[in-house]
């Protein structure tokens, strides 16, 4: 059995003092149950909220790594300094980082190999361009992203990544995919990882959708087949709103 998980990707929103009240209230409304509950927080924010959700059963996220060890990249965070501040996931090539900072398969993958190496789970985005789905390239650009995003990595690690499909026209446009187009991809990318590593590994991999998940769509997406949970952005900012779609 896959359990749910929902995330919340806040992106370059929050200072730390607006993330300790978020963390306050929402730890109010918060009841644990079999759904697995992430914030993915800016860099400067995730040491406080690692604290702020101590024993809350919240789990905190960063969303996004560099591949090297160490090294002369500045401005850029490694695997090591997150895992000391015991963040358990990161989001890896979301499509914001594809398209405004140079994010390929290829520095995805690398990147989901140092995550695996250092024990944190990645959540791998993939999904299409207005023009790609337009052109019916929808199908055979998240393949390949997949394809790409997991080369080289064992079952094993697979069992254990977390895939969201996020389509680009839907972020943040107010235009959510309707729950069978998002099934109907979800389903694809299972079908790829399972061309890749068997029914086995497929059957087990978390798919997540993400694009415009609200309060009052939440249910309708999390209760088709193939969708296991919800990365969602502006709606995981308030507390109101994002328990609403943690209690789906
Ligand atoms: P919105 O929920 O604001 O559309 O953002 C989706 C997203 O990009 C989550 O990673």
């Amino acid at each position: 059995m896959r359990k749910p998980f929902i995330a919340g990707n806040w992106k370059m929103f929050k200072t730390t003092k607006e993330a300790l009240e978020f963390a306050r209230d929402f730890r109010k409304l918060y009841r644990p149950s079999d759904v697995t509950v992430a914030i993915c927080a800016p860099f400067t924010q995730l040491s406080a909220l690692t604290e702020a959700f101590s024993g809350s059963g919240v789990k905190v996220g960063a969303q996004n790594m560099h591949f090297e060890e160490s090294g002369a990249f500045t401005g850029e965070i490694s695997a090591d300094m997150l895992t000391e501040i015991g963040v358990d996931y990161v989001i890896i090539g979301h499509s914001e980082r594809r398209q405004y900072f140079g994010e390929t398969d290829e520095t995805v993958n690398k990147k989901l190999h140092q995550a695996f190496a250092h024990n944190i789970a990645p959540i791998m985005c993939v999904g299409e361009v207005l023009a790609q789905r337009d052109a019916g390239q929808a199908f055979d650009v998240v393949k390949a992203q997949v394809e790409g995003g997991v080369a080289g990595l064992s079952a094993d690690q697979v069992k254990h990544l977390v895939i969201a499909y996020e389509p680009v026209w839907a972020i943040g446009t107010g235009r959510t995919a309707t729950p069978d187009q998002a099934q109907e991809m979800c389903a694809h990318i299972r079908r790829v990882i399972e061309t890749l590593y068997g029914s086995e590994v497929s059957e087990e991999v978390i798919i997540q959708y993400g694009g415009s998940v609200k309060p009052n769509n939440a249910s309708e997406l999390m209760n088709m087949e193939d969708i296991d949970g919800a990365l969602v952005g502006g709606a995981s900012l308030k507390p109101e709103d994002f328990i609403q779609i943690v209690e789906f």
